[in-house]
């Protein structure tokens, strides 16, 4: 790929480029985080076989509960702690980390799936989106004005994304929303983007602010940079809000952390996934979809805490 080929970046961490961690704590402001795995799924790189393998190795493996243990021949994303010595908090932590690396795995081996032939124009709107050859200078320019990037740096342009996609649908029939558009969304919404936070954080140090978004300068940056791809991709306006929210949600530093992310990019990919793909995802069950898992795990602990 052509970033490899470019001189390092003063501090980015390959490992974020790579998924081989949870998290992303380098200078892409969340821009290039998994971006190897996410463009292969788009490319339809290797065999299906092969890449859920690759998938294992990264995500974990598909579970089908929430929260019966690892068996010796299953892998999982983060540490899983016995349910018979986890404390109730610990479980609830683990099933809830269990359900959004899942669904990160089952979006992108469902996007892998979709012939290239359905994809067509797919790969360039996410390289702009995810600003493949830019990012450096787009970071740069964030980072004159927010300072240097913290911790909750890598749910910033995943936060971005998120009002992409709800300016995007609101602005409907416009084939793009404007950069004033996805600047104001997050103000006209209940759920906080300028917030990471798991969902019973009630505050202090499970709280953390993304100061990039919290800014507008800096989330300006983002707006105008997210306008301009959209408006330049031929793209009808479904699968261009499809591009967004697979993008955005991959490019979480941690979508277990991220409300925004999980309400405006994870529930709207599986759902158009589903219904324009035939998407099939590892927890659905025949007394609920993953959908609803989401919102019963997740959701409605965000909204009792007022976040959502
Ligand atoms: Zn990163």
């Amino acid at each position: 790929m052509t970033h490899t080929m470019q001189p390092a970046p003063s501090n980015h961490n390959p490992a974020c480029q790579r998924a081989a961690q949870v998290g992303c704590d380098c200078d892409c402001s969340g821009m290039m985080h998994q971006s190897n795995i996410l463009v292969a799924a788009f490319e339809s790189a290797k065999t299906p076989p092969e890449f859920d393998r690759e998938l294992t190795k990264l995500f974990g493996s598909a579970f089908r509960t929430i929260s019966i243990d690892p068996t010796s021949s299953e892998a999982t994303r983060r540490l899983w702690e016995p349910i018979a010595s986890a404390t109730a908090q610990k479980q609830r932590s683990q099933s809830e980390q269990r359900i959004v690396d899942v669904a990160v795995r089952d979006v992108l081996r469902i996007v892998h799936s979709i012939p290239l032939s359905g994809k067509v124009g797919w790969l360039p709107l996410l390289e702009a989106v995810t600003c493949h050859t830019s990012w450096r200078s787009v970071a740069n320019q964030v980072q004159r004005l927010s300072g240097q990037h913290d911790e909750a740096s890598g749910f910033f342009w995943s936060s971005a994304l998120a009002a992409a996609l709800g300016a995007g649908a609101k602005a409907r029939p416009a084939p793009a929303p404007t950069a004033m558009d996805i600047a104001n969304f997050p103000g006209t919404q209940s759920t906080v983007f300028d917030e990471a936070r798991h969902p019973r954080a009630r505050s202090g140090n499970t709280v953390k602010t993304i100061k990039e978004v919290a800014l507008p300068a800096a989330f300006n940056v983002a707006a105008d940079t997210l306008a301009t791809a959209l408006a330049s991709s031929p793209l009808p306006v479904q699968e261009k809000l499809t591009v967004v929210a697979i993008a955005g949600l991959v490019t979480s530093a941690d979508l277990w952390r991220h409300p925004a992310a999980v309400r405006y990019l994870l529930l709207p990919a599986i759902r158009f996934l589903r219904s324009n793909f035939g998407g099939k995802f590892s927890l659905d069950n025949q007394a609920k979809l993953t959908e609803q898992i989401i919102e019963d795990e997740l959701k409605q602990k965000w909204k009792d805490g007022g976040v959502w």
